[in-house]
């Protein structure tokens, strides 16, 4: 142990196995021995001490000591000697292990705790244990109905669900904490044996889930409900429906649509939109039964569901409630609005054996309802579907036959009514559906209208007329009708300038005609529209004068150049005496504004005698030519009445 051969120790002084700086304490205490001092060491348990061997290597021993009385009377003593570094070694790395395990319990980022079963006190819990189940006191010695007067019992309970069990538990619970905190806690615990075997322990984790399902629940709220009026959103309510059609429940659907919303919005800008919004959402909660639910789907647009028995019945009277009550003054800020609302509804499964097909169909009763006019209901019925069919066949087939070129230009001339030269050809579109023949463009204009396809055909209209007039007699204009909604989205301008420049016509040649449909909306904006083109060198006229909201301001507000008495008016010439005085007085104002007047619809010799005479300055209509292809416009210049061979 110490290196040294028997014969190099014996009759040395002790001393040569302890390290020198504990030489000198050594020496004291041996001479307090020998004095007869009493020393613990002797006879007593083992010491710990350090030693040296030969080598000047230190390492711990154990001594035991005993006194040895020997025959030669001289005192002595006897010593056992144990290398203990082994065992120290074992020991320093047990408590580096258990303080590593220690400092790992207690900065582990969960809530770590150990119950003994039989008496369901706390044996251990970490920092975060300390915090979250003690409200930072302290756990150890402690039982959860101790801690937790309201919900220890709780807590000890489903210990007892681990135990019986033996399995791992997981639940969750909210704990009122000495702040008065309410929080939301996931308890896992799992049953062990104690490692000195001596019981059973149970072990847990607890996890502080409050902002989690804090945030959960908003994200809940926001998924299900519009954040504005509280109302179920989109999407739950495809899941409603979904839900009910699954289990075949009958219910009514009403479609709601706000009338004037939009004005509102335009007007006072969106805050008092959104007041507004929220107020509808309000009062449609109030008129809605327990089990009814209602959706707010988009802008201005809402569903309401009715389930459960009389739905027909209760449909009606829950439109008439909501018509009603949406019809109420709304206070935004200092200002009062009225809006409306437009209401269809359809039923399941009677009017359609899927949600969609109801969505629709309500969908389409609501627009019959707002055809009828404002703050109206109306329910769906068979003869609208069929309508609504063939509409939406008649569009799909329009939007093919736009794409593949089927729809093309006619073109009827309009002469001077002096000389009978042709002055210009208005162009107007043909279809012949390939099942139906020829469609009339009265019938298929408004629904391009619908369809959102009337800029394309009036792009299309525009570049093949100006290509077209490109081949004819250069005195020889082109007139091209222009819907509305080609000014309302603004495309009209653009659209001009690229056919004049794709196709080299000068403008003057490319006369538009707009009715007065164009400026019921937006008068503004579609003035400084007519402006640009009017720039540009391009001649508007005003077409079907007469109907509708005809108003002599027209010819104050925007120097058109021609106006074209509406063929109605022409017809009744020879009866009506009021056809005759209005025409008279339509000349007459444009005489005095230099304006020319196209009566259209001439039919007769007389009626053009007639027209002549009452001082319409161009002529238009059968008597003349009827709408020919482009090719015949080519071979024409002055047209005789009746002088044109009439196409088919
Ligand atoms: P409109 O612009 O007033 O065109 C004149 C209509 O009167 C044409 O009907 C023409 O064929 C018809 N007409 C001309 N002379 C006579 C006549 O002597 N007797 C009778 N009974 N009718 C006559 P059409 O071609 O059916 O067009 C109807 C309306 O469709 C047009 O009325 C115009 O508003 C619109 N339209 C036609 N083509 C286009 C187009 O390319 N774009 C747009 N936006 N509208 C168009
Ligand atoms: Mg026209
Ligand atoms: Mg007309």
């Amino acid at each position: 142990m110490f290196g040294y051969a028997a014969e190099e120790a014996i009759g040395r002084n002790v001393s040569l196995i302890i390290p020198d700086r504990f030489r000198e304490a050594h020496c004291k205490g041996l001479e307090r021995m020998r004095a007869g001092a009493p020393s613990h060491i002797v006879g007593g348990d083992p010491v710990e001490l350090e030693a040296i061997d030969k080598e000047g290597r230190e390492f711990p021993i154990e001594l035991s000591l005993a006194r040895w009385q020997r025959h030669d009377s001289r005192d002595g003593f006897a010593a056992i000697i144990r290398n203990i570094a082994a065992r120290k070694a074992l020991e320093a790395e047990c408590a580096s292990t258990r303080a590593f395990l220690n400092s790992v319990i207690s900065n582990l980022p969960v809530a770590l705790f150990v119950k003994d079963v039989a008496s369901r006190r706390y044996v251990l819990a970490n920092q975060k244990a300390e915090d979250l189940l003690g409200g930072k006191r302290p756990l150890t010695g402690l039982r959860d109905r101790d801690l937790h007067p309201g919900v220890g019992p709780v807590l000890e309970a489903r210990d007892l669900e681990t135990i019986s069990t033996r399995r791992p538990t997981v639940n969750e619970r909210d704990i009122l904490q000495p702040n008065g905190e309410r929080q939301h806690l996931k308890i896992t615990r799992v049953l062990t044996e104690a490692p000195d075997g001596e019981g059973r322990l149970i072990l847990g984790i607890a996890e502080n889930l409050t902002d989690i399902r804090r945030t959960e629940a908003e994200n809940y709220r926001l998924a299900r409900f519009d954040s504005l009026t509280g109302l179920l959103n989109r999407k739950s309510l495809a899941e409603v429906l979904e839900g009910l059609t699954a289990g075949q429940d009958s219910y009514a659907l009403l479609y709601i649509d706000l009338d004037r919303f939009k004005a509102v919005n335009d007007k006072y800008g969106h805050q008092a939109g959104d007041r507004v919004l929220e107020e509808v959402g309000a009062r449609m909660r109030e008129e809605m039964g327990e089990n009814d639910c209602v959706a707010r789907i988009g802008g201005d647009e809402f569903i309401a569901v009715l389930t459960g028995h009389d739905l027909r019945f209760r449909c009606d009277r829950l439109a008439a409630a909501l018509i009603k009550a949406i019809a109420e003054p709304i206070d935004v800020g200092r200002i009062s609005v009225t809006i409306g609302a437009s209401i269809g509804s359809a039923i399941f499964p009677d009017d359609g054996l899927d949600s969609n097909r109801i969505r629709e169909n309500a969908d389409l009763a609501l627009y019959r309802a707002k055809q009828e006019g404002r703050n109206r209901y109306c329910a769906f019925n068979l003869a609208m579907d069929t309508a609504a069919k063939e509409k939406v066949e008649l569009e799909a087939d329009f939007q093919a036959a736009l794409k593949h070129d089927g729809v093309t230009l006619n073109y009827q001339p309009i002469v001077s009514a002096a000389t009978q030269e042709i002055v210009s050809v208005e162009a107007l579109a043909r279809w012949v559906h390939p099942t139906r023949g020829r469609i009339a463009p009265d019938t298929f204009i408004p629904i391009a209208e619908e369809a959102g396809l009337i800029e394309e055909l009036g792009r299309r209209v525009l570049e093949r007329a100006c290509a077209d007039a490109r081949g004819w007699d250069p005195g020889i204009a082109v007139s091209v009708n222009i819907s509305p909604h080609q000014f309302e989205s603004e495309t009209i301008v653009p659209f001009v300038k690229q056919a004049l420049e794709r196709t080299g016509l000068p403008p003057h040649r490319l006369h538009l005609e707009v009715t007065e449909r164009v400026v019921i909306k937006n008068v503004e904006c579609v003035f400084k529209q007519l402006a640009e083109l009017r720039a540009l060198g391009v001649s508007i006229l005003i077409d079907d004068f007469g109907v509708g909201h005809s108003s002599l301001c027209y010819f104050n507000d925007f120097p058109f150049d021609k106006v074209k008495i509406d063929k109605t008016f022409i017809f009744e010439l020879d009866r009506s005496r009021a056809a005759r005085a209005i025409i008279e007085a339509v000349t007459t104002l444009s005489r005095n504004l230099s304006i020319g007047v196209v009566a259209e619809g001439v039919e007769t010799l007389e009626q053009q005698a007639l027209l002549t005479k009452l001082g319409c300055t161009h002529l238009q209509g059968h008597l003349f030519s009827r709408a020919v292809p482009a090719e015949e416009i080519k071979r024409m210049q002055r047209l005789a009445p009746g002088s044109a061979a009439l196409p088919a």
